[in-house]
């Protein structure tokens, strides 16, 4: 069968291109939903044609295991609310991570084992390991193939922990915050010696027991590098082992001569780092500063907040709304629990109707995952052109009238800016403060992510109405239209 080679090779260039032009079409809200399942389309057809490579072995164990998985993501994936949906994709990169692991784990097993075999070779033989100095290593794995599948397997492993502490921090199941003195000097020694342990493997000097230790030394790593990073980088931590991810597929896919995993992790690691940059850059951090410095590391007193919640009605807050010039609603991830995108857009529309000019505006970390809000109101149907990034925005909102501020806390926290003290300080926020008025609606005293207090809630031009954020809203709708009749 001479051209089965060349099918499993021509479905691994149509899986790669799959997962480019899927990537592609997820670049716009309107085509997202298509690339992604032009990308699964991909995926399906690469595990496919992973069936009929040649030296396939344990195929009825693979089967066994892909129905288990993909069982266990279908039922989750159909059941998970999108205010979830960052621990599943934590959870998820962190299998991705675990799997390019363990194909080095065994990779690396693979050519110990190999190494024995050799060890027994008569003594003259070129393969035995005193030749190796002159032959090179032996043939089973290339040096630059040793090499990729170490750093895959450390890459992939850190995300793998990092990632499961990800989770458990986004689920509840772990304090946000986790510091102990010197930390940050045990992490570097666990990375140190992770690395030089890699440099040992890589270098031919492979053994079980210097196996186990690297891997010891990665997952633990990974651990630790996840367990103090709270406040507000969760989300780039999250991009950030995306990346890892499938760096680590890329790389293990190389040792494996598997083009569609080299592809697809290279896609995936492209997208990830930019993806990371990109929000590091929004939240006004380095990528180092993120994972070595952490927010709240800032030492001092909490600044004290003054003055109290002032609350007002809904028919009182609607009339400030119809009668004014300019409103600026800013979502928040209270609007994702509620539920409230398709009420919030009735709202904006009965204003729009009133000659009041209504704009979105949208933080980068707004809700719990990157374009959380952007999704939440392209699917009520509002037009882009009336969203608003925070830089676009920002300047605006000393000629706005009011603001409206709708489940969002830490993003529009001006402590952020003035409380050196405060976990969220250095993290640029949306300035709603600045316009003449703002509303906030939320359920009561509740903190947002980052667990603290928000100055904008007791300002002066402030005023709180409590309540569900889609039955306040409601009544918001009511409100208007009874202004109307
Ligand atoms: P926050 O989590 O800071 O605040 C949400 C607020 O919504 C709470 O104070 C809560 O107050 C209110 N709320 C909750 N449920 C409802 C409801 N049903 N109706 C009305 N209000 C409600 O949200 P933000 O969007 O401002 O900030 C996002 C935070 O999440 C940032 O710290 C960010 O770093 C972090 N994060 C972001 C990720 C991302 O990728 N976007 C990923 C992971 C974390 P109350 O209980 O009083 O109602």
């Amino acid at each position: 069968m001479a051209w089965l080679p060349v099918l499993i090779k021509s479905c691994y260039f149509l899986a790669a291109l799959l997962f480019i032009l899927g990537l592609k079409r997820m670049s716009s809200p309107r085509t997202a939903r298509g690339g992604i399942v032009w990308a699964g389309y991909g995926m399906l057809l690469a595990v496919l044609a992973t069936f009929f490579l040649p030296d396939m072995h344990n195929r009825g164990l693979i089967i066994a295991a892909v129905l288990i998985g993909v069982s266990a993501a279908w039922w989750s994936g159909k059941r998970v609310a999108m205010t979830a949906m960052p621990q599943m994709v934590a959870l998820y990169n962190g299998m991705g991570g675990g799997a390019a692991a363990a194909i080095g784990a065994v990779e690396l097993i693979g050519y110990v084992r190999e190494l024995g075999l050799l060890h027994a070779l008569p003594d003259t033989s070129p393969l035995r390991p005193e030749a190796w100095a002159v032959n090179g290593l032996p043939p089973t794995l290339t040096p630059v193939e040793l090499a990729l599948g170490v750093l895959g397997a450390l890459i992939g492993a850190v995300s793998f922990s990092g990632s499961l502490i990800a989770f458990a921090k986004l689920q509840g199941w772990l304090d946000k915050r986790f510091v102990f003195a010197g930390q940050r000097a045990v992490n570097l020694l666990l990375l140190a010696a992770a690395v030089v342990v890699g440099i040992m493997l890589a270098s031919g000097h492979a053994s079980v027991p210097l196996i186990v230790a690297f891997f010891a030394l990665a997952l633990l790593f990974g651990l630790l590098m996840t367990l103090p990073i709270g406040g507000a980088d969760m989300p780039v931590v999250i991009s950030l082992y995306n990346a890892f991810t499938g760096l680590a597929v890329a790389f293990e896919g190389f040792v494996l001569g598997n083009e569609a995993m080299i592809i697809a992790g290279m896609v995936v690691g492209a997208a990830g780092t930019l993806l990371t940059q990109l929000m590091a850059k929004a939240m006004n951090r380095s990528i180092g500063n993120v994972l070595f410095g952490s927010f709240g590391a800032a030492a001092g007193e909490a600044q004290a907040i003054e003055g109290a919640q002032k609350p007002i009605d809904a028919s009182d807050a609607a009339v400030m709304m119809a009668y004014a010039e300019r409103v600026v609603i800013v979502p928040g991830y209270g609007l994702a629990v509620a539920q409230a995108q398709h009420k919030v857009w009735e709202f904006a529309q009965l204003l729009i109707k009133r000659g009041v000019k209504v704009k979105f505006a949208i933080h980068p970390v707004a809700g719990r995952m990157p374009g959380h809000m952007n999704v939440l109101l392209a699917e009520a149907g509002v037009p882009y052109d009336l969203i608003a990034d925070m830089d676009d925005i920002n300047p605006e909102f000393p000629s706005t009238d009011v603001a409206l501020v709708i489940g969002a806390n830490d993003v529009v926290n001006p402590l952020a800016k003035t409380d050196p003290a405060s976990p969220i300080y250095g993290m640029p926020i949306l300035d709603v403060g600045n316009a003449k008025h703002v509303i906030v609606i939320k359920r009561g005293r509740g903190t947002g992510f980052a667990g603290i207090e928000n100055a904008l809630f007791y300002a002066d031009n402030t005023r709180m109405l409590y309540g569900d954020g889609q039955a306040a809203v409601g009544e918001l709708v009511t409100a208007v239209k009874d202004i109307d009749a």
